[in-house]
């Protein structure tokens, strides 16, 4: 997130009443907000006149950009959430996590077995796990993140997949790990051995494949290519869309 002041107004320490409804107080890294009832917390801070240039995206609660921590008054706990996904209350106080640093590692799948091995020899981490539960208790997706990483120790990497199918990617379970666990990038590993090694081929994907290569599509393509933006636009426009 970016707390840069517009030049015209710059975040409003105290705003909402003009609106005349209902406000709230909410302290976005000590200092007060007073916003209306009833905004997200990604809302509640842009009403307050933050620019979100960092740690906003997709704003439906599936990129993983807007991750919070906060704490709510007199209590212990200390909560994480989405941004976009969870409303802001009085009293909150809260900073924004647009970021876990985590180091990035470098594979090659096709050298790689669906096994604990090849998961641990990258991610040495992982058997570290205390089972202390404290990734699962942070995640906004509610992902049993905890077994997710046992399944791996015992190699179970279908399990582990299944398990850490919907993550995000927030980063929040890594944050409160105390061992330390990239979880991010150890369930993306997972995902992707389960996929590539266990799940049945797709016969269709592969038949495209061939098709592509074969140049079945290449005069489309380049008709395409051709095509100004405001032509692009309009085609997407008035593409047949799949009925739910
Ligand atoms: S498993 Fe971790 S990174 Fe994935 S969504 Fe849950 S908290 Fe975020
Ligand atoms: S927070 Fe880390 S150490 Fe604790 S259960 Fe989750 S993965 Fe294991």
């Amino acid at each position: 997130m970016s707390s840069k002041e517009s030049p015209e107004t710059g975040p409003r320490p105290v705003s909402g009443k003009e609106e005349g409804g209902k406000t709230i107080r909410i302290y976005v890294m000590g200092r007060a907000y007073e916003v209306p009832e009833g905004l997200t917390i990604l809302k509640a801070l842009e009403y307050a006149g933050f620019r979100l240039t960092r740690g906003v995206g997709c704003r439906g609660g599936f990129c993983g950009a807007c991750a919070v921590m906060y704490r709510m008054p007199g209590e212990y706990k200390l909560r994480t959430a989405l941004a976009c996904q969870t409303l802001a209350r009085d009293g909150m106080h809260l900073v924004f996590i647009p970021y876990a640093p985590m180091k990035k590692p470098r594979y090659d799948i096709e050298k790689l077995r669906p096994d604990a091995g090849s998961v641990i020899a990258i991610f040495p981490e992982v058997t570290r796990c205390l089972a202390c539960n404290a990734c699962t208790k942070a995640c906004p997706q509610g992902l049993q993140v905890m077994d997710a990483i046992q399944a791996i120790i015992r190699g179970d990497i279908a399990a582990a997949a299944n398990l850490a199918f919907d993550c995000i990617g927030c980063g929040l379970c890594s944050i409160r790990c105390p061992a330390e666990i990239r979880h991010v990038y150890v369930f993306q590993l997972v995902r992707r051995l389960y996929g590539k090694y266990m799940l049945p081929k797709a016969k269709h994907v592969e038949e495209r494949i061939k098709e592509i290569e074969a140049g079945k599509y290449d005069e489309e393509m380049e008709k395409l290519m051709k095509l100004s933006l405001e032509e692009l636009k309009r085609l997407y426009m008035s593409r047949d869309i799949e009925k739910a």
